[in-house]
């Protein structure tokens, strides 16, 4: 199809020359909004949306110049296009790789237990906060939502090892080359620590929290990434998703604070891995 068509009757009438056509026609813009939709919701806020908007600008300039006879000019914008491509691809591997994982992983509706890699996520998110909060060790993860974290991920030291509560706690014991920073979980591994998060500007939060607090906040404001503290000062667990704060969570909450994010479909009278454990003992 080409833009010339768009002024022919005879394409308009073709649209809706029966029930099956235009039934045919209105999927294919409805899945075109809902693939749009979901990309931008995707890449919001991250570095590739200001990429994207330079390439849609470029193409409309390129539609302009070739509807207007600047055939060069054309020429040059397509070339460009047609290599930024080839670009594009080899520069954002990493989040092609983890978008098409992602995808992969959505379609494994087969899989004999689908939720035994969450489950495990968060045994050991609640061994390590359990252990780290009674004794003051400070603590900061963030899990990785839709959005990649790779920018910060980038700023950390690579770790790409499975999680554990053991290591987490490892890893965040004082005076030790690895604890300084934050940890990012990707794709259920710990993929780093010592990253650097983006501190929030909100001048609103009560000086109380120093920047362990403010960094997990502000991550919270750029991405979709589940983040949890373990303060240093107090022992405090506190959280942040989607620009939200909760400080001061007892373990049970901060527990039923991750299954909400990690298992969302999960029912509410599954019971939660602490009462299992009590369950467990009194048995
Ligand atoms: P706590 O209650 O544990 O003391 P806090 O919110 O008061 O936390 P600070 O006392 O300022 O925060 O904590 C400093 C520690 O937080 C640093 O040693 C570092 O490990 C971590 N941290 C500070 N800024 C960042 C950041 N931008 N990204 C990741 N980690 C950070
Ligand atoms: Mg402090």
């Amino acid at each position: 199809m080409n833009f010339q068509q768009l002024s022919n009757p005879q394409y308009w009438s073709n649209l809706f020359s029966s029930p099956w056509s235009i039934a045919i026609n209105v999927l294919d813009i409805a899945l075109v909004a809902w693939i749009l939709y979901y990309f931008t919701k995707a890449i919001a806020g991250t570095k590739i949306m200001i990429l994207v908007r330079g390439v849609l600008l470029f193409i409309l300039a390129q539609i302009i110049a070739a509807s207007i006879g600047l055939t060069t000019i054309s020429w040059l914008f397509n070339q460009v296009i047609t290599y930024g491509v080839i670009a594009a691809v080899v520069i954002f591997t990493p989040e092609i790789r983890t978008g098409l994982e992602r995808l992969g992983r959505a379609t494994e509706i087969f899989s004999a237990t689908p939720l035994s890699s969450e489950e495990k996520l968060i045994q050991a998110f609640v061994k390590a906060v359990d252990y780290m909060s009674p004794r003051k060790i400070g603590a900061l993860v963030a899990i990785q939502g839709s959005r990649t974290l790779q920018e910060y991920i980038a700023t950390g030291i690579p770790l790409d090892a499975d999680v554990s509560g053991e290591l987490l706690i490892n890893i965040f014991i004082p005076n030790t080359p690895l604890h300084d920073g934050a940890v990012i979980i990707q794709d259920d591994k710990i993929a780093v620590s010592c990253a650097y998060l983006p501190l929030t500007e909100n001048s609103g939060i009560s000086k109380e929290f120093g920047t362990r607090h403010r960094a997990a906040i502000g991550l919270s404001e750029v991405s979709d990434a589940f983040t949890f503290v373990v303060s240093e000062e107090t022992g405090g667990i506190s959280i942040t998703h989607n620009g939200v704060f909760k400080h001061n969570l007892s373990l049970e909450e901060f527990e039923a604070e991750l299954r909400k994010v990690l298992i969302p479909g999960q029912p509410k009278d599954k019971p939660a891995l602490l009462e299992r454990m009590l369950g467990g003992w009194r048995r």
